[in-house]
Formats: C-alpha cells, structure tokens, sequence
C-alpha cells in the first residue's frame, strides 16, 4: 500500500482521505489550521452550501450519507425577491421530490474529517502550514507551532483550496504548466437573518431566496437553527458598489431600496456589513493536474470555480470518487491512475467554469423577468412530456452525475431544437392564417 502526504483537511481533503484510508493507504492529512472541532470557523468563506446529487453520492459511497445530511435543510427551488417585496416560487424541477440541501461548512468538515480518522491508517495533523513541495522527491515542507518539518511520502496531493501550495510549487517546477485565475468584478459578503423569538424561520425555509437586482443580487440559504445565511454579490467598484458604502447611513439606504423586504429581517445588517470580510471570486484553470506519480491537485487546488451553480463543492466530491476509482484500475502504477482522473476531470471543470459564470447572469438578472418564468415552465413542461430524452440542463447538472461538458453539450443541442420547433410552429400558424385570411 502506498503512503500518501495531503495537504488540506478542507472539504475534500477529509473526504479524499477517508477514500484512501479505506484501500488500506496510509494517510498523512496536513492542515494549516486548528481543529475545526475546537471551534476554529473556517473564516471568510460561505457558512452554508448547497450540496446536490454528486456531492451526496460521494458521501453514501463511503457511507455517510445519513450521517451528513442530518441536519440538511431541502430546498425545493428558488423564492425570487422582487424590489416591491412580491415573492415567486420557480421549482428546481418538475419532480417535487429534487432538491438541494443546504448544509453547514463546519458540520460537514467534521463530519468528513471524523470519517477519515476511523480508519487505523490515517493520521491528521492541525496547525501545519505547507510552504512548498519537493515534486520528485513527494516531501513537503510545513511550518508547526514547534518550528519547520517535512513530510514524505510515495506521493503528495494538494487539497488546499484556490491558493494551493502544492499547485504553486507545481507551477514553479514543472516548465510548461499553464495557469490561469480571473477574478470577477463582484465580491461577496455575507449577512445574517436571525431566528425569529420562537426559534422558527423568518421567511419560507425549504427554498433558496434570491433578491436579484440585474447586475447584482442578494441571495439566502436556510440554516438548521432557524436563521438564514445572506450573501450579497456586488460590484467592489463602482458608483454604487462595496466602494461606496462610506457610512452606516450608506449601507441602510442601499439596503432600503434594493432589498426592503430583507430588512426588518436583518437586525444585525450594519454590524454585519461592517464587520464581515468582503470575499473576492476567482476561477482557476490549470494543467496538467499531476506531476509524474509524486504530485496531484484534487477540488478547488485543481479547478476553482466561481458559486452560482453551488457546484464547487459537489464537483471537488465527484473529484475524489474519481480519483479513487482510477487508483483501484491502476493499482501498479499511480502515474497512469493520476493521469486517467486528470483525463477524465479535466474537460468537465472547465465545463462548470463556464456554466457557473452563466449561472451568475441568469440568477442576478433572468430570474426577475416573466421571460425566464415561462421559460422554466416550458422546461418542465417537456420534461415531463418527454421523460428521460428532454432534461433541462440545471437538472442534468444538479440532478445528476452526467459529467458536466456532456450536460452543457446535450442543453445547447436541446436549445436549438426547441427554438427550431417553436419557429416552425410559428411558421406554421402565420402560414395557417394567411391561409384563411386568403379564403
Ligand atoms: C461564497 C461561496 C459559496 C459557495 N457555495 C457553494 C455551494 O453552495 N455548493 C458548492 O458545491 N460549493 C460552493 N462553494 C465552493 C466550495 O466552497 C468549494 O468548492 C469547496 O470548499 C472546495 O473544497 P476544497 O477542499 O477543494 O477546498 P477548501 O474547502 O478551500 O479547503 C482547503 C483546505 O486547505 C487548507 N489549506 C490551504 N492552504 C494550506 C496550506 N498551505 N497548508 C495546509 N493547509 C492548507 C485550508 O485551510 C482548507 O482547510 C462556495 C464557495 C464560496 C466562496
């Protein structure tokens, strides 16, 4: 069995080394922060997250499922905000029963971590920063409280989120790596809706809640506690933007006209605002991902993306289920098990890059028109009509485990065909018309 050095016990750093800890590895799991079981908040990222079908199926194929979603809230679709205070449910699919959940970051990083660690062969270690790796030869140098250590292995794999080390290191190393990270214009923040005095929800608590505003949009995801978490995405420059929120007063009176029917709910809102980091978003493309048999990228290290399709995640899971299954078909050489997952994964990050992008322009903006409403209902519509050959591409992406270039592939197909149709039956009722106008 192979002795593999992590760094990362993020997301899918805790679920990677549970799927080798079950082969039988051994595991070294670095992580440069405390024990996120001691209370250490992972800080600056989304306090909740949407998992869907991937994210799940990599869960109960190590077999914690159950023990994930226990505290997961089902959202059934999106509740649009609009500037008056009028709500609108949109389904996320013409199934009632197809949802995503939304779920807290540090119950599932517990949760993933308290995995791993059941295996005999596995050992974390919190409060070890990586600041470089050695590529040939797998070591990895790391800061503790007690000063420099390295780590060996037969080989290292970056877990470290978008500003991974071990991707840094990669890039210095390896002559023909190519890099590319662009940053959107908007940022985030994140902002609180607390419990009502009973501990109940202030708005309906089984939907995704999205104030869109055209080039920016608020959105709120339940929380197991009665609260929502509110993340706003807004330009960081502009004549009105996170840069021109001077005063107290500032933030207020924006809030008042872009969101009045979130306030009231929002006690907190300018301590928040003033209190809470503003986070940027970046999309991360690189290549290759591995590094002969001694070095691999896995999750946002690999493949950051931007979170309007709440994919990140789920697609950094279906990461390690992959990367598992190419090292049980190439057990006698990790070279080519590590260059089948890049094989394999690849196209599909890149696919989601874009689809994620999209995302953010359909939800800040087509969500509020009567456009995109018909639109969903005419999606539904088919694929109710047409079950198995129709599926709109948010319930092949979310939905489903089809990898995401085929998904995108198949709904810009799909696209064509039905404007095509819509335009022949066009065509058909104004040759219909002048027909009987001729008569
Ligand atoms: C606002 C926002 C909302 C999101 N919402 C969703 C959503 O709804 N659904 C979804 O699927 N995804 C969502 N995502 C994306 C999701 O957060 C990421 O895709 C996911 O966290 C990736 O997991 P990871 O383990 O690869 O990286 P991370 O979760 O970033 O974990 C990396 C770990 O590595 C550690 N680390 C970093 N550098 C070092 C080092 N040098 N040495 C040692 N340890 C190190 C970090 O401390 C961290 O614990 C969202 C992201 C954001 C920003």
């Amino acid at each position: 069995m192979a002795k593999f050095v992590l760094i990362g016990s993020g997301l899918a750093g805790g679920l990677l080394t549970a799927y080798l800890g079950r082969r039988g590895h051994h595991v070294d799991l670095y992580e440069r922060r405390a024990d996120p079981r001691e209370g250490n908040i992972v800080g600056g990222r989304s306090i909740n997250l949407a998992i869907s079908t991937r994210g799940i199926h990599a869960l109960e194929q190590i077999g914690i499922g159950h023990e994930a979603l226990q505290h997961a809230i089902p959202m059934r679709g999106r509740m649009i905000h609009d500037r008056s205070g009028e709500l609108h449910f949109s389904p996320y699919d013409v199934d009632p029963k197809k949802c995503i959940n939304s779920i807290g970051r540090a119950a599932l990083n517990t949760t993933v971590i308290e995995a791993a660690q059941r295996y005999p062969n596995v050992r974390v270690h919190f409060n070890h920063k990586c600041t470089g790796v050695e590529l040939d030869s797998a070591l990895a140098h790391l800061e503790a409280e007690n000063g420099a250590i390295t780590a060996g292995g037969d080989a290292v794999i970056g877990v470290d989120g978008a500003f991974s080390a071990v991707r840094n290191s990669m890039q210095i190393a390896i002559g023909n790596f190519e890099y590319d990270e662009s940053y959107l214009a908007h940022g985030y923040k994140e902002l609180t809706i607390p419990p009502a005095s009973d501990g109940s929800w202030r708005m309906e608590k089984n939907a995704l809640h999205i104030w869109p505003r055209k080039s920016f949009m608020m959105i709120a995801l339940p929380n197991p506690d009665g609260s929502f978490t509110c993340t706003l995405f807004w330009e960081f420059e502009g004549p009105r933007s996170f840069s021109t929120m001077k005063t107290d007063q500032d933030v207020r009176r924006f809030f008042k006209e872009e969101f009045p029917d979130a306030v009231p709910l929002m006690p907190g809102l300018l301590e928040d605002f003033r209190n809470n980091p503003t986070g940027s978003l970046v999309t991360i493309r690189c290549a290759p991902w591995f590094y002969r048999d001694k070095t691999c990228l896995v999750g946002d290290a690999a493949h950051a993306v931007v979170p309007f399709y709440g994919q990140g995640m789920n697609a950094a899971f279906e990461d390690c289920v992959v990367l598992d299954e190419c090292l049980q078909q190439f057990p006698e050489n990790r070279e080519r098990a590590f260059a089948e997952y890049f094989r394999r994964r690849k196209e599909n990050a890149d696919a989601l890059a874009d689809l994620a992008i999209e995302n953010f322009i359909e939800m800040r903006d087509k969500t509020a028109s009567k456009t995109y409403r018909a639109r969903k209902k005419l999606d539904h519509a088919l694929e109710a009509a047409l079950p198995g050959i129709y599926l709109p591409l948010y319930t092949m992406v979310t939905f489903t485990r089809m990898p995401y270039a085929k998904a995108a592939r198949r709904a810009r197909t799909q696209d064509l065909l039905v404007y095509a149709s819509l335009l022949l039956i066009a065509a058909v009722l104004v040759a219909a018309m002048i027909w009987l106008v001729g008569i």
